[in-house]
């Protein structure tokens, strides 16, 4: 049997629209296609009794109108080629005819006259249609301002089956409003107005600032919280807004992604987007992430999915290290310290890397703007880089402070003089980020600093842990360790990774091997084989609090930290460094 078009709106409707904001979803998506830039949403009881899309979009003749409820009627494709680049939202033209099949559904519009002036204020010649369940119940002229309207009421009269499984008005207008939240963020130039029951429960500006956006959607709080993403790779790119490792929090995932202008979800990219921040948040927290996809129309296929919430990329492999590496990029060298003073969270200071690696590694420095840290060296003066004209050289630098201000407290933490006040540096901490990323980077290009051992080791191990010994044998030996298996669970150690002078090869192997056999939080996080021994080797080897370290040692530290892509955390995702202002000092002696 060939189907009577309303048994298979019937059926489309059960695809294209499962819930209200499904319905509000795909009446938006049509406004913005019709180049609206005022979209108006108001739902009763969460869209169920009723819900409401109204635009000032190009507005349709009566003919289009007619047309419109017709299944797979569409003006947005002709032919199988256009859909190979498809550059509106709609297009399979199964909308409005599946609303219009299970609800009381009508259509107002009225088109932007061509050729007239059509004033503000001004009505012009419009269409009402009115369907009932699938049935045309009336076709009239009415007088309306240019833009279209649909009411939907009583969503799943005529299936009860569907009506059955929607849940309370409160669910129902939480999605419809996450529904709303994720076509505003991806198009900033239209305003939205989302109202349940009379109450505003979104009103946005246009903008052309997607801060502006998240400002008005979660509050200006938020907005202060984010720093830009841009990168571009082959035709990828790859742009948004990402918050601070320090402001990120574990509460429920904030990720918004977004493909030519479209949302959608995929949890491989938002993971790969995480992954960016690597080691600089702790366990469980999730940062809020705003990212736009920008890449050639055949790369990526919008068409998998009747609700078009799911896109596939031509090479998803390559999207998700993008996505990664745009991330990482921006967070790069832009770390955060949180500060000890009284400010409301989410103020923590920039701490920039690029001139803190000018002050200690070449002699092209440039003054730092105020809010750039100052770091100086040491007692000695001795360049501690390899270039003899080195900071030590620019003595008339005006920004340049006074010897001695660099202590180490109870051997423990490093108290060092900034330009805006002081910052404190954990000593185990900024070591574990210095190895971790060191290693990491020897694993890259293939180097191992290692110490061969005059009187080599022989260590007894668990059955477990010499299997995982074996098993890791590669990326043990790239990282200094040397093993040759010495009959029942025995291995000797040959040579030795030298990480400082205080080293315990012994003990640090030991500590490492029971760790990534019997597993803890911070080897058991998402990352690749390499990641866990590095992050492992890192936390072991790093001198520890309680080790005094010379002026020399303590500089060279400082050096090496902020070489690193990210100083500002380490490998556990803890901070490596505080900051205490000079206005917080002054505040808190009563001088302000
Ligand atoms: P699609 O969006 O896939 O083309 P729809 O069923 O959603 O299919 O819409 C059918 C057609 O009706 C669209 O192609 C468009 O021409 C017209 N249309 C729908 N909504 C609007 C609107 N708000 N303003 C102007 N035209 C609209
Ligand atoms: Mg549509």
């Amino acid at each position: 049997h060939i189907l009577p078009d309303h048994i298979a709106n019937q059926i489309a409707a059960g695809e294209v629209v499962e819930r209200p904001a499904s319905a509000i979803k795909e009446l938006v998506e049509n406004s913005l296609d019709a180049l609206a830039t005022h979209i108006d949403v108001e739902i009763r009881g969460g869209g169920k009794t009723e819900l409401r899309v109204a635009d000032d979009g190009c507005g349709m003749v009566r003919d289009d109108a007619l047309l419109a409820i017709d299944r797979h009627a569409t003006s947005k494709i002709r032919d199988e080629t256009d859909l190979k680049s498809i550059h509106t939202l709609g297009f399979r033209g199964e909308a409005l005819p599946s609303i219009a099949a299970v609800s009381r559904f009508q259509l107002e519009t009225a088109p932007h006259e061509a050729g007239t002036e059509t004033g503000e204020g001004m009505d012009s010649a419009g269409t009402c249609i009115r369907v009932n369940a699938g049935r045309v119940m009336a076709v009239d002229e009415i007088a309306r301002q240019p833009g279209t309207s649909v009411t939907v009421r009583s969503l799943f009269l005529n299936v009860p089956a569907r009506a059955k499984f929607l849940r309370s008005a409160a669910a129902e207008t939480r999605a419809i409003s996450e529904a709303v939240t994720r076509l505003a963020l991806a198009n900033l130039s239209a305003s939205f107005r989302l109202r349940s029951n009379g109450r505003d429960l979104l009103d946005l500006q246009r903008t052309s600032e997607l801060a502006s956006r998240v400002g008005a959607i979660w509050g200006e709080q938020l907005a202060d919280q984010l720093i830009p993403v841009e990168h571009t790779a082959g035709g990828l790119r790859v742009a948004g807004l990402i918050q601070r490792p320090a402001n990120a929090r574990p509460s429920s995932r904030r990720v918004y992604l977004f493909v030519n202008g479209r949302p959608f979800v995929d949890r491989f990219i938002a993971r790969a987007a995480e992954e960016g921040y690597r080691t600089t948040i702790p366990q469980g927290h999730r940062p809020a992430i705003f990212l736009y996809l920008d890449l050639p129309a055949e790369e990526v296929d919008v068409n998998v999915h009747p609700t078009k919430a799911q896109v596939r990329f031509r090479s998803k492999i390559r999207v998700e290290g993008a996505v990664t590496e745009a991330v990482r990029g921006a967070l790069e060298g832009l770390v955060s310290a949180p500060s000890l003073g009284a400010e409301p969270p989410g103020t923590s200071q920039l701490v920039s890397r690029p001139d803190v690696d000018r002050r200690f590694l070449s002699s092209a420095a440039s003054p730092p703007s105020a809010d750039q840290i100052a770091l100086f060296i040491p007692g000695n003066k001795e360049p501690t880089a390899d270039s003899a004209d080195g900071p030590a050289a620019e003595g008339g630098e005006s920004t340049w402070e006074a010897d001695g201000a660099m202590w180490q407290l109870h051997n423990s933490y490093i108290l060092a003089e900034t330009r805006s006040g002081l910052i404190i540096v954990d000593q185990h901490s900024a070591h574990e980020r210095i190895l971790f990323e060191e290693l990491m980077r020897g694993f890259e290009d293939g180097v191992a600093a290692s110490q061969r051992l005059l009187f080599p080791i022989t260590i007894r191990l668990s059955p477990a842990e010499f299997q995982a010994v074996e098993e890791l044998a590669g990326i043990l030996k790239r990282t200094g360790f040397e093993l040759e298996p010495f009959g029942a669970n025995t291995v000797i150690m040959q040579a030795v990774p030298n990480p400082h002078p205080h080293f315990d090869a012994e003990s640090c192997f030991r500590e490492m091997i029971a760790e990534l056999t019997s597993g803890s939080p911070l080897v058991d996080s998402a990352g690749t084989q390499h990641e866990r021994v590095g992050k492992s080797f890192a936390c072991k080897a790093a001198i520890k609090a309680g080790q005094p370290l010379s002026g020399r040692e303590i500089a060279e530290l400082f050096d090496r930290l902020f070489a690193t892509e990210l100083p500002s955390h380490d490998v556990h995702g803890r901070p490596t460094i505080l900051r205490l202002s000079l206005e917080e000092l002054a505040r808190r002696f009563g001088r302000s």
